[in-house]
């Protein structure tokens, strides 16, 4: 019978991280286990870092932005080597199996774990909503939240000055950080991981908003499609006329306090998880689809293709170029 888990958040941190840390643990206790804290991802598990956890430590850090138990990448984890160094830590604890919450990197760590005889279960903890298999990741609201917001205090601006600006925001190959804030502000131009708009495209759409009297113009782009999106707004500024400056909203997005719904997707998970390996499951990754939770095999997540969401993006672009 299951006695000892552990917990490990890895990759890029998100908000509602600690949520799920939170719900692991007084979901384990509550159900008679002893939970254990792993320090920054596999490379504490690597190094020893493993704690005991209790309820008064899971009460203090729900709320928290950022992930209290701190998060790290360790390339090495894939050596085989290394993995049994962590296997043997865990062996000294007791513990018999983890939570990885992290992106998509660090499932491939949790299931080279649960072939070594510790099950893994993974959940989906990023901004990006880079995880096919589920609709949403912990973190994505929030950072959502934090990009619409900025955005609405550029526009204000940029409304008052006859202004253009180009807001850069994340998401990792992944365009729905974008997609969804510049359906959510009403962004005039949004490019997309999915569906880059070339430099001389975005130039010439911004003139034609120019020439039609637009008072303002957002320009959305996700991040690493242009190689400075500074000398983009230089583009677009001598070409439209509009004064253009360009923002990066860069690690503002990744911290801050949780939305409501990243920390109950956060938590309804973390519950999800501690019941899986109460199962003896390992080598799953819990996702959402529709109202639901679902945890699929980790390998199978990996070649599962990408939600098509060309349409909203193309009705976001008919209606906001509008003049
Ligand atoms: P994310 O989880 O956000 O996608 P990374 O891709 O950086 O982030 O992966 C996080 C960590 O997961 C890596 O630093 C490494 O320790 C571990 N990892 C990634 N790929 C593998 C792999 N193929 N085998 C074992 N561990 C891996």
């Amino acid at each position: 019978m299951l006695r000892k888990i552990g917990i490990l958040t890895s990759g890029g941190d998100a908000p509602g991280m600690n949520a799920a840390v939170a719900a692991i643990i007084k979901t384990g206790i509550a159900k008679g286990l002893e939970v254990y804290v792993v320090e920054d991802g596999y490379k504490g598990l690597v190094n020893g870092c493993i704690q005991k956890a209790d309820i008064a430590f899971a009460s203090e850090i729900q709320s928290r932005g950022g992930t209290a138990i701190g998060s790290a990448r360790l390339p090495e984890f894939q050596e085989l080597a290394v993995r049994e160094k962590a296997v043997m830590n865990l062996k000294k604890f007791g513990i018999e199996a983890l939570v990885v919450i992290g992106g998509d990197g660090s499932y491939m760590g949790a299931q080279r774990l649960t072939e070594m005889g510790i099950n893994c279960i993974g959940l989906p903890g990023t901004i990006d909503n880079d995880i096919v298999s589920s609709d949403y990741t912990i973190g994505f609201d929030t950072a959502l939240n934090t990009i619409v917001e900025a955005i609405d205090r550029i526009r204000d601006t940029m409304q008052s000055h006859n202004r253009c600006d180009v807001v850069e925001v994340m998401g990792n190959k992944c365009g729905d950080l974008a997609l969804y804030a510049g359906l959510a502000t009403g962004a005039e131009i949004i490019s997309t991981s999915e569906d880059k708009l070339s430099e001389e495209t975005i130039v010439s759409q911004v003139k034609k908003l120019s020439e039609a009297s637009k008072r303002s113009v957002i320009v959305l782009v996700s991040e690493k499609l242009y190689p400075d999106v500074h000398s983009l707004a230089k583009k677009i500024e001598e070409a439209s006329g509009y004064i253009t400056r360009a923002t990066v909203l860069g690690h503002i997005q990744r911290g801050g306090t949780p939305s409501a719904m990243d920390r109950y997707l956060a938590t309804t998970m973390g519950i999800f998880a501690v019941e899986e390996l109460l199962k003896g499951h390992g080598g799953l990754y819990v996702g959402q689809q529709g109202n639901d939770l679902v945890a699929r095999d980790i390998q199978s997540t990996l070649n599962m293709a990408r939600k098509d969401k060309s349409q909203v993006l193309a009705d976001a672009r008919l209606l906001n170029s509008q003049v």
